[in-house]
């Protein structure tokens, strides 16, 4: 067995940076349903890796979506179902439990000999052999930008626009309480080095369909608010709106755009499962909610999955959300 390595600060340690010391056969192993922190940081690792002559494979339990077609080499990152070894090092990124793999990581067990665990998630479960947790990142994508620096690797524009495009989503476009001094610094040194924030910004926002305002309308009547206007949310049935919608208009920010709104929460039924959204404001910690129905997250963001109806889903999330509101309140 390995010993475990745990790292807490924003520089890699020698033991974070050892496996990437040499060369061989990486794997950038995703999490389900990716985003741009979990896909920008593999793809910035695993492209610097092939510079320095690394064979690097990409992919994860569920394809890239078509809002991030314009990051630099997402068209190699596939959606994998069985894992052919051997593999030198396989890399996670932004995943903070290992059963947010569909179980690839078992195989990778299998397969690798080498599991390094990098994120920026408190519930972090360091699964990994090498685990690298750094809480105090805005996203991923910072330390990925610190693991270069360290490793002294290029950062190219292709790099520079997934490191940037990490963080740019994880913060609200650099709107939210994670955004520190240091993302600046980063987000400089990253458009320094050929990242173009007009084109990631219009990439992500201004990309829309002909038909998508209208169905965002459709979707936004569905948009609650709480009688004392502490709580925000939005329940979608199946099929109210097209999936490509839900998925590119990040709809729990516009309940959460509402003054008095404490948490907002965005329910999706989906195959018989609610997907659930919770965004909080700071004086609520979204993550201990979505933790009672084995969910996770940020104190700020963070989500679960609910089995059941959507009406009786929605009742019980709700409740939880009101007890912790309400707590919130009274302290
Ligand atoms: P989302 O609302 O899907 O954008 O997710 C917000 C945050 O919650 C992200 O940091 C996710 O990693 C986390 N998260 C979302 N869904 C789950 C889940 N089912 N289990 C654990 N963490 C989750
Ligand atoms: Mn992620
Ligand atoms: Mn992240």
């Amino acid at each position: 067995m390995s010993p475990i390595v745990e790292h807490s600060t924003p520089v890699p340690s020698a033991a974070v940076l050892g496996p990437f010391g040499g060369g061989g056969h990486a794997l950038m192993l995703g999490h389900v349903h990716p985003d741009a922190d979990v896909l920008g940081t593999l793809l910035a690792l695993g492209l610097a890796l092939e510079g320095r002559g690394w064979t690097v494979t990409y992919g994860g339990p569920h394809p890239a979506p078509a809002l991030l077609a314009f990051l630099p080499g997402v068209e190699r990152y596939r959606t994998l179902t069985m894992l052919d070894g051997p593999i030198d090092v396989v890399v996670l990124t932004d995943c903070p439990n290992p059963q947010r793999t569909e179980g690839l990581i078992e195989q990778a067990r299998r397969v690798g000999k080498l599991i390094v665990n990098i994120d920026h998630h408190p519930d972090n479960r360091r699964y990994g052999d090498v685990n690298w947790v750094d809480t105090s990142a805005a996203a991923t994508g910072e330390m990925i930008y610190e693991l270069l620096t360290a490793l002294g690797a290029p950062l190219t524009p292709a790099v520079a626009t997934n490191l940037f495009t990490a963080i740019h989503t994880d913060t609200g476009s650099f709107r939210y309480s994670n955004v520190t001094p240091r993302t600046f610094a980063i987000a400089a040194a990253l458009v320094a080095a050929g990242a173009r924030p007009e084109v990631v910004s219009e990439s992500l926002y201004e990309r829309r369909a002909p038909d998508a305002l209208r169905w965002l309308g459709e979707a936004l009547t569905r948009v609650e608010i709480s009688e004392d206007g502490r709580l925000g949310w939005l329940a979608l049935p199946t099929g109210l709106v097209p999936e490509r919608i839900v998925e590119s208009e990040e709809l729990v920010n516009y309940p959460r755009s509402v003054a008095s709104v404490r948490v907002a929460c965005l329910l999706r039924e989906r195959d018989g499962e609610v997907k659930v959204s919770l965004r909080g404001k700071g004086d609520v910690d979204v993550q201990k909610i979505a933790a009672q129905f084995g969910g996770g997250g940020h104190v700020n963001a963070a989500g679960c999955t609910v089995i059941g109806p959507l009406p009786e889903a929605t009742r019980v999330v709700l409740a939880a959300v009101r007890r912790a509101v309400d707590g919130s309140r009274m302290s």
